[in-house]
């Protein structure tokens, strides 16, 4: 290993400001790849995680870019590849640590849980001799976590529904807002922790965490590839790690903050036409959308209840009643202003 070449009080120091993972010792200035074996497949295949370390040799924050938590959100593995092609993950201080395909399991066959049929984001911290997504989620948390300052983890709507670009914070965390609004997504969304999520974890060991949700499952979307590039990028540039040849995206608008939303449910079955497009606002009475028969008999239109931003919309094109079709805004604030709340 690289710090044996040290004389002894060197390889002290050097030992001090190393990194773990897995076991691994990486020194500042080094660039490396991590390979996280959990589990063979059933046909003895092995099943490799990479991750990817870069450290510049001078200190500074140790960041963790994470996706695919589900197999299926492919949109944000999509966000860390283009990070990674794009050599942002090369920090001017401090390291970035880039796993892109957290679920590799799930990736493989398109599927949000692990083989084992769990939610790896509903397991952690997970337990040494549980289910493989438990033990997976325990090995991630004892041997990868702790040297983490600041985790940003990107996710999509499940099934068909599509969310506007958004980052979830706990509201309780004022360092989470800070970079949430660094981030700049056009959404902001204060939400409830999960019990047993990574974001649970990381908040219980103190790490500030952004949750980015965009797009939907088994897709990719450039424009919400991009608001996540480019987010990310602000986010880099704000903990001043990125060189100066890298472009840092300007602003355009501060993030509108949603303090409470709610879904709004089908109250027919049938074939479902949204006539808004996600991320727009609607006032109170709006039709929003038509679900009709198949046969051109009936055609109910749906009228919302209560202005407000669409930040979800269900795109597929048949609904039974009772299904979730749009998320509504009830309660946003723009940064730094009063708050506007619709019943
Ligand atoms: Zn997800």
């Amino acid at each position: 290993m690289a710090f044996t070449a040290f004389r002894c009080c060197d390889k002290t120091l050097a030992m001090e400001n190393s990194i773990s993972i897995l076991g691994n010792e990486i020194l500042p200035g080094e660039r490396r790849t991590i390979n996280f074996n959990i589990a063979k497949l059933y046909t003895s295949t092995i099943v490799e995680i990479p991750i990817i370390v870069e450290r510049s040799s001078r200190p500074g924050p140790v960041v963790l870019i994470t996706a695919g938590i589900h197999g299926d959100e492919i949109n944000g593995v999509e966000i860390v590849r283009q990070l990674i092609q794009k050599k942002i993950n090369r920090p001017t201080k401090g390291t970035i640590i880039c796993i892109p395909v957290l679920n590799v399991f799930g990736f493989l066959s398109m599927d949000r849980n692990f083989p084992d049929g769990r939610d790896l984001n509903r397991i952690f911290p997970g337990t040494k001799n549980g289910s493989l997504a438990s033990r997976f989620a325990y090995q991630f948390v004892n041997e990868i976590l702790p040297d983490i300052d600041i985790c940003l983890d990107f996710h999509t709507g499940g099934a068909s529904r599509f969310n506007t670009s958004q980052i979830r914070i706990d509201p309780r965390n004022k360092k989470d807002l800070i970079l949430a609004e660094v981030f700049n997504a056009p959404f902001i969304l204060e939400s409830k922790i999960i019990d047993k999520s990574y974001r649970a974890t990381c908040s219980k060991m103190n790490k500030t965490t952004l949750l980015f949700e965009g797009g939907k499952s088994e897709f990719i979307d450039r424009g919400v590839a991009k608001e996540g590039v480019q987010g990310t990028i602000r986010v880099l540039h704000h903990l001043k790690m990125l060189s100066k040849k890298v472009e840092i995206p300007t602003p355009t608008k501060p993030s509108i903050i949603i303090t409470d939303s709610r879904w709004i449910r089908a109250k027919y079955s049938g074939m479902f036409h949204p006539h808004v497009a996600h991320g727009t606002f609607v006032e109170k009475g709006q039709v929003i959308a038509a679900i009709t028969d198949p046969y051109g008999k009936t055609n109910y239109k749906m009228k919302v209840s209560n202005s407000g931003y669409i930040i979800n919309i269900n795109e597929s094109p048949i609904v039974y009643q009772g299904d979730a079709v749009f998320h509504i805004s009830t309660s946003y604030k723009d940064s730094n202003t009063s708050s506007n709340e619709e019943a």
